[in-house]
């Protein structure tokens, strides 16, 4: 089965739509991407972070490329909880389509939004980063369980938008990542 067929666009627009919305660099700024990838999520597998999850999606709502739905049915992106001896962790293709485990121990010592938004980076291709700052989203439980920035910063959110700039490459789509702990 082809992981091509779970990642969409949207708001495919002809060439010919669209200069009046884009004609300005403040209203290029401020108008959604023309390609934007919608990842669907589906968090009904980690019932107890569902606002955290929810929360955690939201902080990369600053992208252009990127845009997600929350979903009860087959989705992109799929969350889930339970006893994992390594930590929470990722595996997808790092382009949209995975899932993530959070690990309900290691949840009971880190912030739980900043948890699911990190895990959520790996989904958008960013990998960890453990000897960041707090202020790095990225840099996970690096900084240790006081950090609760739940935010990734201006460099990673640029990051995650070129990931997701042009259509997906058969190999991007296609590879399987993994990313073991927080
Ligand atoms: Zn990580």
């Amino acid at each position: 089965m082809s992981l091509r067929k779970f990642v969409s666009t949207v708001g495919v627009l002809s060439a010919i739509a669209l200069p009046t919305v884009f004609v300005g660099a403040g209203a290029a700024e401020a108008a959604p991407a023309i390609n934007a990838t919608t990842i669907t999520y589906n968090l009904t597998g980690a019932p107890n972070y569902a606002s955290a999850i929810r929360t955690g999606v939201s902080r990369w709502g600053t992208l252009r490329n990127v845009k997600f739905q929350e979903t009860t049915g087959r989705a992109n992106l799929t969350y889930r909880q339970g006893n994992y001896s390594g930590g929470s962790y990722y595996t997808g293709n790092g382009h949209g389509t995975g899932n993530i485990y959070l690990d309900i121990r290691q949840m009971g010592q880190y912030d739980h939004v900043r948890v699911a938004a990190h895990e959520t980076g790996h989904d958008l291709g960013l990998p960890d980063h453990y000897s960041g700052p707090c202020s790095e989203l990225m840099s996970g439980g690096g900084p240790g369980p006081s950090c609760t920035n739940s935010y990734p910063n201006a460099n990673e959110v640029a990051r995650a938008d070129a990931n997701f700039r042009f259509a997906a490459t058969e190999a991007e789509l296609n590879r399987t990542v993994v990313v073991r702990g927080y």
